[in-house]
C-alpha cells in the first residue's frame, strides 16, 4: 500500500548535527542550532516540584495549566496591559512555539473571517509555511531582509504589506528574527503597524526569543505591545524553548486578543475544542515549570538573571567575532555580526563559501543559507572561525 511513498527531505538542522557528530577533527565546530543549558532555576523549580505533595500526573484540561497561560500572557503584555485588564486575550497552552502556532493556524482556518493568506517574511524560520499550509492556509512571502546592507528591507516590507490582499494575516516575529538576526527598529515598528492598520490585516506574533535577544524581558516584547496597545486584534505564539531552556519539555502558549471579553471566552471555547481533537491536552512537566518560576518573584529573579548572562554572552561573541575579522582585514563589511539581533547571525556567506570552504576545509558546520548560531561559540572559537571566514572571502 505505501510502497509508493516517495521520501521526504532531511531536516537541514537535524543534519548538520549528524554531519558534525561524524566529523573526528578535534576543531570542528557545530554552528547550526542552540546549545540547550539546563538553567539552575528551572533544576530549583524541578525540585520544588518534586517535592510538592499536591503534584499529581492528572490531565490538565485542553488549555493546559492555569497558571502557566496567566503568567506567559502577563510576561508577552506586561502587569498593566490593557488587554490583559479588560480580559480581551484567550491563552491556551501549546506545545512550546511550534504547536501554539499550530493551533493559532487551525483557528484562523476554522473561524478567521478574512483572507485565509499569510504573509512570511522572505526568509523566516523553514517551520513557518509548512505549519500554515498543513492547516490549509495559503502562505506568501513579504519582503524583509535586503542582501546588499544586511539590514532589513524596510520600503521593501512596507510596499509589500501595502499591496497585501485586504484582511490577510500577516506574520511578525517578535524579535530576533530567525535566521536573519535584523530586527525593525521602534519607528519602523510603528510604520509596520501603521500598514498592518490601513490594509486591516490580521498580524500573527512568533515569539521565540524573548528575554533572549536583549537580555530585557520588556524590551523584547515592545513590538507585541506596542500592537496591543494601539487597540489591535492579533495572534501570539510563545515559546520557552529557548528563554528557559526548555528545548524538550515543549512549553509554550498562543494567546488570541479580541475586541471584548465576551468574543474572547467565545474564542477560548474553539481553541480548546481544537486542542481536544489534535492532541486532547498538552503535558504538564515544563508547563509546571514555568508557572512555578513566573509566579515566584524569588525564582523570577533568578530566571531574570541567568537569561541576561545568557544574552549578554551572546552580545560579547558577537564583539569577538566581529574584532577578530577587523584584526585579519578580512575584505568586506562585518558591521551587521555587531548589530544583528538574537541568536543567529546572518553572515552574508554563499552556499559555495560555506560547503566548500567553511564546512569542507575548516569542519565548520552551518546552514547553507550562512546563518550561525552565537550560542555555539566561545572567544577561542571565534578566532578560528575568523580564520575560516577569512579564507572563504579571499579564496
Ligand atoms: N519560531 C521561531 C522563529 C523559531 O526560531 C523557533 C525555534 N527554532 C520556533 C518558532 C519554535 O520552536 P519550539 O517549537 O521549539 O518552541
Amino acid at each position: 500500500i505505501f510502497s509508493e511513498v516517495p521520501e521526504a527531505p532531511a531536516d537541514a538542522i537535524l543534519g548538520i548535527s549528524v554531519a558534525y557528530k561524524n566529523d573526528k577533527n578535534p576543531r570542528a565546530l557545530n554552528l547550526g542550532d542552540g546549545k540547550p543549558l539546563v538553567l539552575e532555576v528551572v533544576r530549583e523549580a524541578e525540585r520544588c516540584l518534586l517535592d510538592d505533595p499536591k503534584q499529581d500526573k492528572e490531565y490538565l484540561g485542553q488549555a493546559g495549566v492555569p497558571a502557566f497561560c496567566r503568567g506567559s500572557a502577563k510576561l508577552a503584555f506586561g502587569e498593566d496591559s490593557p488587554v490583559l485588564k479588560e480580559g480581551r486575550n484567550a491563552t491556551v497552552q501549546g506545545l512550546s512555539g511550534t504547536g501554539s502556532l499550530r493551533v493559532g493556524a487551525e483557528f484562523l482556518a476554522g473561524f478567521y473571517p478574512g483572507v485565509k493568506q499569510v504573509l512570511i517574511p522572505n526568509p523566516s524560520w523553514a517551520n513557518h509555511k509548512a505549519i500554515f499550509e498543513a492547516a490549509g492556509l495559503q502562505t506568501a512571502q513579504y519582503r524583509y531582509y535586503k542582501p546588499a546592507t544586511r539590514g532589513l528591507d524596510y520600503e521593501g516590507l512596507l510596499e509589500d504589506l501595502g499591496a497585501a490582499p485586504r484582511g490577510a494575516v500577516v506574520l511578525l516575529h517578535a524579535c530576533a528574527h530567525n535566521p536573519t538576526g535584523v530586527d525593525p527598529t521602534r519607528e519602523q515598528w510603528a510604520g509596520i503597524l501603521d500598514a498592518v492598520r490601513d490594509r486591516g490585516l490580521l498580524p500573527f506574533f512568533d515569539s521565540a526569543y524573548q528575554g533572549f535577544a536583549s537580555g530585557d524581558l520588556d524590551g523584547d516584547a515592545a513590538s507585541i505591545r506596542m500592537f496591543a496597545e494601539a487597540g489591535l486584534e492579533l495572534l501570539l505564539a510563545q515559546s520557552f524553548a529557548k528563554n528557559m531552556g526548555l528545548y524538550g519539555e515543549r512549553a509554550g502558549a498562543l494567546t488570541v486578543v479580541s475586541a471584548d471579553a465576551d468574543t474572547s471566552a467565545r474564542v477560548e471555547s474553539q481553541l480548546k475544542r481544537v486542542i481536544r481533537a489534535m492532541y486532547s491536552n498538552p503535558p504538564r512537566h515544563g508547563a509546571e515549570i514555568v508557572a512555578a518560576i513566573l509566579s515566584d518573584p524569588e525564582l523570577y529573579a533568578r530566571w531574570k538573571a541567568e537569561l541576561k548572562g545568557m544574552a549578554d554572552r551572546i552580545i560579547s561573541m558577537r564583539e569577538h567575532l566581529h574584532a577578530a575579522l577587523r584584526e585579519r582585514g578580512t575584505p568586506g563589511t562585518w558591521d551587521h555580526i555587531q548589530d544583528q539581533i538574537g541568536m543567529f547571525s546572518y553572515t552574508g556567506l554563499t552556499r559555495r563559501q560555506v560547503a566548500d570552504c567553511l564546512t569542507a576545509k575548516h569542519h565548520v558546520y552551518m546552514t547553507l543559507d550562512g546563518r550561525i548560531s552565537m550560542a555555539g561559540l566561545s572567544p577561542e572559537s571565534c578566532k578560528y572561525l575568523a580564520a575560516a571566514i577569512d579564507d572563504a572571502v579571499r579564496n
